[in-house]
């Protein structure tokens, strides 16, 4: 686990600044939610954090080790993608090995952690399906088990939930939560819905425009909201 430590960071495309000189703290161990509108800047930041965007200016910290010039790779972070990407033609297991093989790890440590990290998110028996044999529920589980098998001090998700039916969203959610409180795992969620960033956030960070209006926890939010976006944002129905 580490803590994310964003400070004073921009990101300009072209002559174009899309994220204002950001400074936030996201502790060890914590849930934290990036919310905000369409185009606010929430996944240009994720991907900062993965090291998948060069960061303009300002300096991103994992724990006490700048990863500014670090690789994706070496920055000891995984990431959950909107549209799962699971490879079609391996099955379950392959999948969730994959990344532990391309590193040349042995078959008993892909075995014991892909074994174990789908005990977690309770894929045992799905193991040798196909993802085209799966719900979308257990391909989503199958896309967080690429990411723990590989023992990552934060996990990073961008609107993981937002191509799943209503019902499963919720349910996911709470599987989501549970498996962070039982990682304890440093978690960077971000989503455009506010009742999923009012459910499951330790910490919400409000973005606009590529700026922060507040962060806070969820009961700060809702009850000394800054201004009349923040009140608008968390008030709103989906
Ligand atoms: P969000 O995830 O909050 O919807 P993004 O981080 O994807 O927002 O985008 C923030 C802003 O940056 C948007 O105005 C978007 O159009 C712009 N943007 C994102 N990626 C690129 C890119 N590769 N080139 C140019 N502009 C981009
Ligand atoms: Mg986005």
């Amino acid at each position: 686990m580490a803590s994310v430590s964003i400070e004073n960071v921009r990101k300009s495309y072209g002559a174009l600044e899309v994220v204002h000189g950001l400074n936030v703290e996201m502790e060890d161990g914590y849930f934290i939610v990036l919310v905000g509108p369409s185009g606010c800047g929430k996944s240009t930041l994720l991907r900062m954090i993965a090291g998948l965007e060069t960061i303009t200016s300002g300096t991103i910290r994992v724990g006490d080790r700048v990863v500014n010039d670090l690789a994706p790779k070496e920055r000891d972070i995984a990431m959950v993608f909107q549209n799962y990407a699971l490879y079609p033609h391996m099955t379950v297991y392959q999948n969730m090995g994959f990344s532990l093989k391309i590193a040349r790890r042995p078959k008993s440590e892909i075995s014991q952690k892909v074994g174990g990290a789908s005990s977690i998110l309770d894929l045992d028996r799905y193991l040798e399906r196909k993802p085209v044999a799966l719900s979308g529920g257990q391909r989503q589980r199958v896309a967080m088990g690429r990411a723990i098998v590989r023992d990552p001090k934060v996990f990073l998700f961008d609107e993981p939930l937002s191509n799943l039916d209503a019902k499963l969203r919720v349910q996911m959610r709470s599987e989501i939560r549970d498996l962070h409180r039982r990682l304890g795992t440093t978690t960077v969620y971000v989503t455009h819905d506010q009742t999923e960033a009012m459910t499951m956030a330790d910490k919400i960070v409000v973005l606009n425009a590529g700026r922060i209006e507040q962060v806070g926890s969820p009961l700060d939010l809702y009850r000394n909201p800054v201004n009349l976006f923040v009140a608008g944002f968390i008030g709103s129905p989906h």
